[in-house]
This record gives C-alpha cells, structure tokens and sequence, in this order.
C-alpha cells in the first residue's frame, strides 16, 4: 500500500514552488532531497546535471542570494523548489552541496545553516551530507566541518573541483575528495552526476590540500611558459614550432601544450581568442593566495609562490585584465 507523508513533517513551510511529498511505496525506493547552494558560473552548470540525472520523484532545492539565478534556474529545470534561506534548505534535505566563492562566503552559509544546533533528523533517510565544492583554505574547511561534527548535524566532506566551466557544462568535472573513508562510495555516487571522476586524497581537507598543490604548481607553470615563450619569440623562433618542440620535450606542461600564451600557437586556446573565457587572473590569484598561506600556516616555505604572487598581483590591478584567461601573463610581459 502507498503511504504518502507530509514533507518532513511539515505540511506548508516557506519553500517556494510545488508542493512534493514523500512517497515510501514498498517496492519504490525512497525519494531522496539534495540541496544546492550558490548558482554561479560553475554551480548553475553543476546543478542542472544534477538535476537531469536524479530521479523524478527525487528532489532539489536551490538557493543564491542572486536572485535572478535562482528564477532562471527554476523556470529551466522542472522538479526544483527554491528555499527561503540556507536554514530552510539544510533543514529539508539530505544531503547538501555548496559552491560558493571565498572562504568567507562558506563560513557564512554553514553558521546559518547549523544554528540553532537543531537541524530536524526526521524525515530524512539517511544522515546529513554536507559536500563542499568550494575552493577555500584547509583550515577554514577543517573548522566549518568541526561546526558541523560536533553539533552531531551531520557529515562534512570537502570536495574542490577542477575542469572549468567548460567541464561543469560537460558533467565531467574531476573532483579532489577529503573525507572520513566510510563516506567515500556515498560522496563518489553523488559526484559522478556531476563530473568523471573522484580522486580520493584521504580524511577531511585532503582534497583542498590536493587541489591548492596542483594549482600552486599550475600558477608557477603558466608564468615560467609565458616567459620560456617570450624567450623564444624574442629570438626570433617561430612560437608554433618552439611549442610543438617544448611539447615533445622535458618543459612540456598543460600551459605548454593546452593553454599555450602565444596567440595563435593552441587555436582553441583563451589566447587565441583574445584571452577571453578559460580561468580568470583573479580565480588563479585567490587559488596561489590560499596555497600559499596554507603552507606557510603549516611551517611549509614556498619560495617562487611570493614571486609568482606579485605578477598575478600587477595583472590583477589592470582593470583590461583582471578578469581575462590568466595565460595573459604573457601579453602583460610583452607589454613590459
Ligand atoms: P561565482 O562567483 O561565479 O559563483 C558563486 C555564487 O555563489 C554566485 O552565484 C553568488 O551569488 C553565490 N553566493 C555568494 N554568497 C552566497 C551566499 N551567502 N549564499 C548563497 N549564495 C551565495 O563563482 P564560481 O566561478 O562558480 O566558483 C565557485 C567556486 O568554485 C570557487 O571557490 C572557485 O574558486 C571554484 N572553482 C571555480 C572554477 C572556475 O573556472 N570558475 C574552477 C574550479 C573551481
């Protein structure tokens, strides 16, 4: 026999849009509610694949405080309710992804979402997943996971991506996991919907550690290709061939060979576009920012991280460039 109940426990609350209710049908497996929050440029195209791969009887609750990506995503994407706040959100869903901008912007969200300590446990099937996909500092990470273990409101993981907008578009976005082991095929289920694949680092603010790493390493990468090619060209050798050269040989790198700087060396390369899309100065700045400081909290000392910081720092406050491809280190060092 179907038995339907009132939406964890509750027959009207704030949330916008239709009315769903939980259907526990002894054959039907039960339906499952998923919280988004933040629809920016990558969290919109995440929660739309989301969206498109659970079941219909699932559910997905949104919420921004930009208004404007809330309606346009609930006017696109059928079977999506939009919450009042982060506190109505976390109080009906089971489990819970962010994708929010700055350390800042995490900690907000969390305090609202966990105080009072009293997040309702009825209703939902199984414990409380929170999976932040945010890129901030460890130590931030490891402190809002704190506020949530030990108010016993449920599980934190942190779970920083990379792939771009482009691969948020495309779902295959890969995702650096930091979690307690038992959550791994949990977490490793949700994020294939939104990606291709889940590289599992270890406990809780491994996946950060391991993406900070990665994009320290790519901010330093981008500016010695940018110089390596300046080099070149400034001897008179032909950028292509140098390129093709450096990428049969020991420089070769993702900037070198994906991201080349010299415009017209990699056609689908930001360059060659006039450093338009790809990954902005200012995300790379913030990425180099927060590795940087992270080592230097744990007593690690980078020595070309302060170097690489002042460059991204000039283009930064170069109002033309800011916000393009940061491969345009290189047209910055030619117009020096
Ligand atoms: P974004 O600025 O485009 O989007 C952030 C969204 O969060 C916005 O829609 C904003 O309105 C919303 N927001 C801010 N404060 C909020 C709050 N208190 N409550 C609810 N919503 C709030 O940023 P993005 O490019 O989508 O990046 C998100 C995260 O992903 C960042 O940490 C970034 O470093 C990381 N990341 C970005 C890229 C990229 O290429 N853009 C790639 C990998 C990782």
């Amino acid at each position: 026999m179907m038995v339907v109940l009132p939406i964890f426990q509750r027959e009207a609350g704030p949330l916008k849009g239709p009315v769903l209710r939980r259907c526990f049908g002894s054959t039907s497996r039960r339906q499952t509610t998923y919280g988004f929050v933040g629809l920016g440029r990558m969290g919109y195209p995440m929660a739309k694949n989301l969206r498109s791969k659970l079941s219909s009887s699932d559910r997905l609750i949104i919420y921004d405080t930009n208004q404007d990506a809330t309606t346009r995503f609930s006017n696109e994407m059928q079977g999506t309710v939009v919450a009042d706040g982060v506190r109505d959100l976390a109080e009906n869903s089971e489990t819970i992804i962010t994708v929010l901008p700055e350390p800042s912007h995490v900690q907000n969200v969390f305090q609202s979402m966990l105080k009072p300590p009293s997040l309702l446990k009825e209703g939902i099937n199984k414990e409380r997943l929170f999976i932040d996909c945010s890129t901030i500092d460890p130590r931030s990470s490891h402190d809002v996971a704190n506020a949530v273990h030990s108010t016993e409101q449920g599980r934190f993981v942190d779970a920083p991506m990379s792939g771009g907008v482009v691969g948020a578009e495309a779902g295959k976005l890969t995702f650096m996991l930091g979690a307690h082991k038992d959550l791994v095929g949990r977490v490793n289920e949700i994020l294939m919907l939104m990606g291709k694949r889940v590289v599992y680092l270890g406990p809780q603010t491994c996946g950060l550690k391991g993406k900070l790493a990665n994009n320290y390493l790519l901010a330093l990468n981008n500016i010695a290709t940018a110089e390596a090619m300046q080099m070149g060209v400034k001897w008179g050798l032909d950028p292509t061939v140098l390129a093709d050269m450096i990428n049969a040989s020991t420089g070769r790198c993702w900037p070198s060979e994906v991201n080349n700087p010299v415009p017209g060396v990699s056609i689908s390369a930001p360059a060659s576009n006039g450093y338009v899309g790809g990954f902005g100065v200012k995300l790379m700045n913030k990425d180099l920012r927060l590795a940087t400081q992270a080592a230097k909290e744990a007593g690690i000392e980078t020595r070309l991280g302060p170097h690489a910081r002042k460059v991204y720092d000039e283009i930064e406050a170069i109002e033309d460039l800011e916000n393009k491809d940061f491969s345009v280190v290189y047209k910055y060092f030619d117009s020096q």
